[in-house]
């Protein structure tokens, strides 16, 4: 069933600005060399909205508003602070199908994941992080009978944000919340994919912030991103984003000096051990749902379960069931609640997974199922969709190796546990990694070896606020989620005082 209209036409809740500027300073701002560039929706192809093509000139005019905005936000309650990201939650819940619709035409994925998942979890989030920094303490430590040490946490002052595209909203309040809720003022970078999503929320929820707390420039990476990953006059950069310009990152912010939180890629392990197929219950049918969770937002997930590792005993049977699976994944309009597969976000996007279709081929790989572009007809014809594929190969193949962000999994055998071991942890990433088991003791062993930050035991693709999220290896330094990101918005005062 569609309920929900294509923005703009009669009967949808949301209708997008022909024209987006930035966001600077609690308005709208033409960018400053008055150049445009147009967002197409992957849902059909068609362009939908223009957006600012930002330069260092337009984040020099961000940076000008969050610092006057700064330190009077730095200096507010925490109750005052967390009022304000509580009241953000309630927007977002309000709007909910709205933004819901938003994030669908700007990145292609099925409405009932922005529904259900991606805008619960952020207005989660907010909350979370209200709740954080209310709970938040100092510490004092006497060092002798008259002289003593207080821990004061102290906000950074401006902070550079810059986030991709596959979950453009999620990924912007997952930034924003921590930052904020430490009192710090920020300017953030949407993806020049995916920006429109962003810059509506900010039509939502822009009064609800003092000016130039929250500023928004839109654009390319090197003319956008990197002035504002490269200017002196943040105190850190946050980035979301591949490895490769995560690298850049480091070296932007190593000429002043700054911290940096990296969320970068990911090639996860999905693990599952011969006694998953002890019985075909309730339990078996979760792990083939977990087999199929590297179609989840169409494998646009930096933890997409992309290499399925089965024990050799229970191989050929639980890989049958698995296609089985995987062949009932719905494809369909994104707009469609019925809907489980949706567009990539991008035509690059479409092009690079089927670039990778064909190395796989090309390296001796067998495809068992999916490896074309899927063409759903009507206006969707120009849209970006790929069917769920799946390869069989060895994990020494570049598409076990590489990030594909796809739906795409890769498919290998192993003998026994120190050889699943092996494999999983045979990859430059760290992120994320799946295990499934009965065992109760397999499963904590496993859990312990491989390396990555996030290992789902018996479930997958969950990311509650409370639980730290981040990667080993190549996939990132630092964590988002949890409370512990606090820190990495803070400075640590220390005043030894003696008496
Ligand atoms: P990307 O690195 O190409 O771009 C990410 C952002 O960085 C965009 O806003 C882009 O404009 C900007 N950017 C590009 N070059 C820049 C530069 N030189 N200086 C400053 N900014 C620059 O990544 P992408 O293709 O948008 O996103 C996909 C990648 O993100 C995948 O590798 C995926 O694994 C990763 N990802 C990681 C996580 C995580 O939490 N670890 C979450 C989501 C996505």
């Amino acid at each position: 069933m569609t309920l929900h209209q294509a923005p703009g036409t009669p009967g949808s809740v949301l209708t997008f600005r022909p024209r987006y500027d930035n966001w600077i300073g609690g308005e709208w701002k033409a960018p400053v060399e008055g150049r445009y560039f147009e967002n197409p929706t992957p849902v059909t192809g068609e362009v939908f909205t223009e957006v600012a093509r930002s330069t260092a000139a337009d984040v020099d005019l961000a940076l000008d508003a969050a610092h006057a905005a700064a330190p009077a936000w730095g200096r507010t309650a925490p109750a005052e602070r967390a009022a304000v990201l509580g009241a953000i939650a309630d927007r977002i819940e309000a709007h909910l199908t709205e933004l819901a619709v938003a994030e669908v035409w700007d990145n292609g994925k099925p409405i009932r994941e922005a529904l259900t998942a991606d805008l619960p979890l952020a207005a989660d989030h907010l909350r979370y992080f209200a709740s954080a920094i209310r709970a938040q303490e100092g510490a004092l430590s006497q060092l002798d009978e008259d002289t003593v040490a207080y821990h004061f946490h102290e906000p950074l002052g401006v902070v550079g944000q810059i986030i991709p595209w596959n979950f453009p909203l999620l990924m912007a309040v997952w930034k924003l919340a921590p930052a904020l809720a430490a009192g710090n003022a920020v300017v953030l970078k949407p993806a020049e994919q995916t920006p429109a999503s962003v810059l509506h929320l900010m039509d939502l929820i822009g009064d609800l912030l003092p000016p130039g707390v929250v500023n928004v420039v839109s654009g390319f990476g090197v003319e956008a991103g990197k002035p504002l990953a490269s200017s002196p006059r943040i105190a850190k950069v946050a980035f979301t984003g591949e490895t490769t310009t995560g690298r850049l990152i480091m070296q932007y912010a190593s000429q002043n000096i700054i911290p940096v939180t990296l969320e970068l890629g990911g090639k996860s392990p999905n693990v599952f051990f011969e006694d998953v197929a002890a019985a075909r219950d309730e339990f078996y049918d979760k792990a083939l749902e977990g087999f199929a969770m590297f179609a989840l937002n169409q494998g646009e997930v930096c933890t997409c379960p992309s290499r399925a590792l089965i024990q050799s005993s229970v191989y050929d049977s639980f890989l049958g069931d698995a296609l089985e699976r995987t062949r009932a994944i719905r494809q369909g309009h994104p707009l469609d609640t019925a809907t489980m597969i949706g567009a990539q976000a991008s035509n690059d996007q479409l092009e690079k997974i089927l670039s990778y279709i064909e190395i796989g081929r090309a390296e001796g790989a067998k495809l068992l199922t999916g490896g074309e572009r899927v063409d759903l007809g009507g206006a969707l014809s120009g849209g970006y969709y790929v069917a769920p594929t799946v390869f069989e190969g060895d994990n020494g193949m570049r598409i076990f190796q590489e990030e594909i962000f796809g739906p795409v999994v890769a498919v290998t055998r192993f003998d026994g546990f120190d050889d699943a071991m092996a494999i999983a942890n045979d990859t430059l990433y760290g992120l994320g990694a799946g295990v499934w088991t009965r065992d109760v003791h397999r499963a904590y062993r496993a859990g312990r070896a491989i390396q990555a930050g996030r290992v789902w035991t018996n479930c997958y693709h969950a990311y509650p606020a409370h639980a730290a999220f981040g990667g080993y290896k190549n996939s990132g330094i630092g964590r988002e989620g949890h409370r512990m990101v606090l820190d990495h918005y803070q400075q640590t005062k220390n005043l030894l005082v003696s008496y």
